[in-house]
């Protein structure tokens, strides 16, 4: 009988890097290859059953702040949790996401819990022998690299395929474990 516990949370980065996938992972535990783009923000919610307490993420999934910026503090405001995508195969979508945590670091709620998610990981193929395995075929972005950033900067860091389903529950599972009880 563990008391719920709503939590706002929202999805920020660039666009196509598989927020909107993410959520449908998370909440209906589907994949849709050509999904269409997020029309404005879509609103989704989900229950985490932790051992002490169940979290009830009420998710803003957006569209628009990738490109109207301005809309974006709108949906971030009053947000206790925030999970920005990249996608491993652009190494320019970890340059947009590093700017999303540090505007949320210097506008939102100073006790927002913040996840980064390394997305798409089922487009990377293994290393041949011999190959650097830091850069596997098809991979921009190396692991040890944004879980670096992620230590230095206090977030939490995942690699997942909305596509699969790896590592989708578990940014939900940590980010739950985090939220402080009432
Ligand atoms: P958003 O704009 O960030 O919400 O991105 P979407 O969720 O709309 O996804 C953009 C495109 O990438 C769609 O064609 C998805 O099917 C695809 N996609 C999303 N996540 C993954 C993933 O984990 N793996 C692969 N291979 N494709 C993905
Ligand atoms: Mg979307």
């Amino acid at each position: 009988n563990a008391k719920t516990t709503q939590v706002k949370l929202v999805l920020l980065g660039e666009a196509a890097v598989g927020k909107s996938s993410l959520v449908m992972r998370f909440v209906n535990d589907d994949f849709q290859e050509n999904k269409e783009p997020t029309i404005g923000a879509a609103f989704l919610t989900q229950k985490i059953a932790l051992e002490d307490k169940t979290i009830k993420f009420e998710i803003w999934d957006t569209a628009g702040q990738e490109r109207f910026h301005s809309l974006a503090p709108m949906y971030y405001r009053n947000a206790q949790a925030a999970v920005v995508v990249y996608d491993v195969t652009k190494a320019a979508s970890l340059d947009k996401a590093k700017s999303w945590v540090k505007e949320l670091q210097r506008q939102a709620n100073p006790n927002i819990v913040i996840a980064l998610a390394g997305n798409k990981v089922d487009l990377v193929q293994p290393a041949g022998e011999g190959e650097d395995e830091s850069m596997e075929n098809g991979r921009q972005v190396p692991t040890e690299e944004a879980k670096a950033y992620s230590n230095e900067t206090g977030l939490l860091f995942f690699e997942t395929s909305a596509k699969k389903g790896d590592g989708v529950r578990d940014i939900f599972k940590e980010i739950a474990k985090k939220i402080p009880l009432e």
